[in-house]
């Protein structure tokens, strides 16, 4: 027989693809690290599990304790699935924008979501920061995993996604892509991939136009859980030799394709990464082996991304070109 002990078991050692039709006409390999296929759904059961398993061996989450983060998405997930393993509750605090599809998801798995409002800045009380500190504050036992400081967010990916990706391209991999958000992705990965080839390996970062890590200042942009408005302690800025900005409606475009012409049914911020990786792979020549990684999948994003009319409202595709959309019966 073959089986797993329990879900958490399964997250990480996920598989590469080729992209075919995208990268046709290119001269490099371009791979793609499918991480929905995590039993969360995402790149983030990685980090959910070493923050959960590092704070039980500092003493800072004990035996039924609750985990407190400001989280609407993936994250809250992988920690929500984690702690079911573990017996910990979890209380997530979102901001009133994040869709109550995904507040439901985190409560499909037994998870407390607390709602505050997006109209206030980050100092305001009930701001979703200012929320989850007092709540770690009064509640027994609480410990608030911040995956934007946590040191074993980027680890994480030192010891499981950096790894992988050498074993799966048999040490030929030339260039390492991904969008940047929390840095823990592109840090960790990165850091491993240029120790273990003495630094021949290129670690490229992928980032929406506007963001920090590209030079800007943190201007609006739509793609999700990628770009900052500040620098995070999880970031290492030494590992990426480059980042290529991407416009939201690449980032878009490239996520369609992904699905239509590839079969990857996958988030906005693949589709940056894809763009970014495409961008480099024009450069490129036939040694070159890109790895690009891919976070979640598209199904949170059925009525953005995926919805003509969505993507007609903000200018993405032009306005008669509205046909069916998610939800019409064809
Ligand atoms: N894409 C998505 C959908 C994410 O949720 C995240 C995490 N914020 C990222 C990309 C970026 O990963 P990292 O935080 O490791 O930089």
């Amino acid at each position: 027989m073959e089986y797993a002990e329990h879900i958490v078991d399964l997250v990480g050692n996920t598989p590469l693809v080729k992209l075919n039709a995208l990268a046709d006409g290119l001269k490099p390999l371009v791979l793609a690290k499918v991480e929905y296929v995590n039993p969360g759904g995402s790149v983030k059961d990685r980090i959910a599990l070493r923050m959960v398993e590092a704070a039980e061996r500092s003493g800072e989450l004990k035996p039924g304790g609750t985990i407190v983060e400001p989280t609407s998405g993936n994250t809250g997930v992988g920690l929500a699935m984690v702690a079911q393993r573990k017996g910990y509750k979890c209380v997530f605090v979102c901001p009133d924008k994040v869709s109550e599809d995904k507040r439901n998801v985190l409560k499909a798995y037994g998870a407390e979501v607390v709602v505050c409002p997006t109209a206030v800045a980050p100092e305001h009380p009930e701001s979703y920061y200012n929320v989850s500190d007092r709540l770690v504050g009064e509640i027994e036992g609480a410990w608030k995993p911040n995956q934007y400081a946590n040191p074993e967010n980027p680890a994480s990916h030192y010891h499981s996604t950096g790894p992988e990706l050498w074993r799966q391209t048999d040490g030929r991999i030339t260039h390492f892509v991904a969008g940047v958000g929390t840095g823990g992705t592109i840090s960790g990965t990165g850091r491993y991939l240029k120790e273990v080839s003495d630094g021949k390996v290129k670690v490229v970062g992928a980032d929406p136009e506007g963001s920090v890590y590209s030079g800007g200042s943190g201007r609006p942009y739509l793609v999700e859980g990628v770009g900052e408005d500040f620098w995070p302690e999880t970031y290492d800025r030494s590992v990426a030799d480059e980042i290529i900005p991407i416009s939201d409606a690449d980032s878009f475009h490239v996520t369609r394709r992904l699905a239509r012409e590839e079969g990857l049914l996958v988030g906005g911020s693949c589709g940056m990464a894809v763009a970014a990786a495409l961008k480099l792979a024009e450069r490129g020549t036939e040694d070159d082996v890109i790895v690009v990684l891919l976070p979640d999948s598209g199904r949170g994003y059925l009525t953005k991304v995926f919805n003509d009319s969505w993507m007609a409202s903000y200018g993405f595709l032009p306005p008669d070109s509205t046909g069916a959309t998610v939800g019409d019966v064809l």
